[in-house]
């Protein structure tokens, strides 16, 4: 009985509702309501345990109060509604707090794989653009070695052409550069129905040269004597060694007083540019054979007759020119 007097909190409320069920299973429902009623009493309303509506419930069935046995099934259910939709809402809290837990390690993981995607890709980036640089610079360098390459190709090119055309002593053209030459300028004379002239020349007694002096003054007199021909030569004029100490220049549009002018010039230039090879030479001459031809002459034919000539004139004594006389054939 001193419960009673207790102010009841849930533990010794929970003794009062094992004590009404105890009074209840006793058959002595009345007992057991008054406990009900003594612990409602002492809560001043504030919320009750649902076991407390359940046994309420029991307690008034038994008393016959159907509608109080109504009301506390009622109040019970509700609570029962209650807790279960709390559990609901709480499991749904949980579950949306693991899933916004789940979706922030998922976004997570996103972010570092776009991260390392990134890192990825600017490492891609980088490589291809050293293989750029890579690449420019052996075109580059493929663009400089070709070029010199082909520079020197060409220039081997044209070295082998000017060994193969020109006479490596005097620089002049060579025999065969020259026939090459005038046949080109033959050609072109028939073609426009004008003369070409042509010049033999031989040094006179030029063996006496090597003998006195040796041949490598020998030598430096062929190229004096180069040089001069080239100064006494036009520029339309072509002049070459032919072998030996044999020279001939071509003249292209010039009749048989202008071949003649022009060897005249070429022994006065001869006669005045003494003495050669530094005053060791005190006499050079050479004999030269003149010819000029109309536009139907052979090359052939014009340098037979300006053989001839020459030879005339180192018969006639040398340091002179001839002019040939060319018999049969237009002239
Ligand atoms: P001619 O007046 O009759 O022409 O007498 P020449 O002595 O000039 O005639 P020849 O043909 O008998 O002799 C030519 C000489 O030229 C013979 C050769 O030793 C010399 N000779 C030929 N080519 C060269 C050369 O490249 N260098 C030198 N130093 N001498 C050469
Ligand atoms: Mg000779
Ligand atoms: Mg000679």
């Amino acid at each position: 009985d001193r419960l009673d007097q207790l102010s009841v909190p849930s533990l010794a409320r929970a003794a009062y509702f094992v004590k009404a069920e105890a009074k209840l299973e006793l058959g002595q429902a009345q007992e057991a309501r008054r406990l009900l009623d003594q612990v409602l009493k002492a809560s001043n309303g504030s919320p009750l345990p649902r076991i407390r509506y359940a046994l309420g419930a029991r307690v008034a069935a038994a008393l016959g109060d159907w509608e109080a046995a109504y009301e506390d099934s009622r109040a019970e259910v509700e609570m029962l509604d209650q807790a279960v939709e709390e559990r609901l809402s709480r499991a749904s809290d949980q579950a949306r707090a693991r899933l916004e837990l789940a979706t922030d390690r998922v976004r997570r993981a996103e972010l570092e794989a776009e991260l390392e995607l990134q890192a990825v890709r600017i490492e891609a980036a980088d490589r291809q653009a050293r293989l750029q640089r890579t690449a420019l610079v052996l075109a580059a360098a493929l663009l400089v070695f070709g070029g010199f390459f082909v520079y020197r190709l060409l220039r081997q090119g044209r070295q082998l052409t000017n060994l193969a055309m020109r006479d490596a002593l005097t620089q002049l053209p060579n025999r065969r550069s020259f026939l090459n030459q005038a046949e080109r300028e033959l050609k072109e004379a028939r073609l426009h129905a004008t003369s070409t002239g042509l010049l033999m020349l031989d040094l006179d007694h030029f063996k006496r040269i090597n003998d006195r002096f040796g041949h490598d003054i020998g030598d430096e007199v062929l190229v004096d004597f180069a040089d001069i021909l080239r100064q006494a030569s036009r520029t339309s004029d072509f002049p070459a060694r032919l072998g030996g100490e044999e020279f001939a220049v071509l003249l292209p549009k010039t009749d048989a007083d202008g071949a003649k002018r022009v060897a005249e010039r070429l022994l006065t230039g001869l006669a005045s540019s003494l003495p050669l090879a530094e005053g060791r030479v005190e006499r050079l001459t050479a004999s030269v054979g003149v010819v000029s031809s109309g536009p139907d002459r052979s090359l052939e034919t014009l340098m037979k007759a300006a053989d001839d000539a020459l030879y005339q004139a180192k018969h006639e004594g040398r340091a002179r020119a001839v002019q040939a006389s060319l018999t049969g054939g237009q002239a």
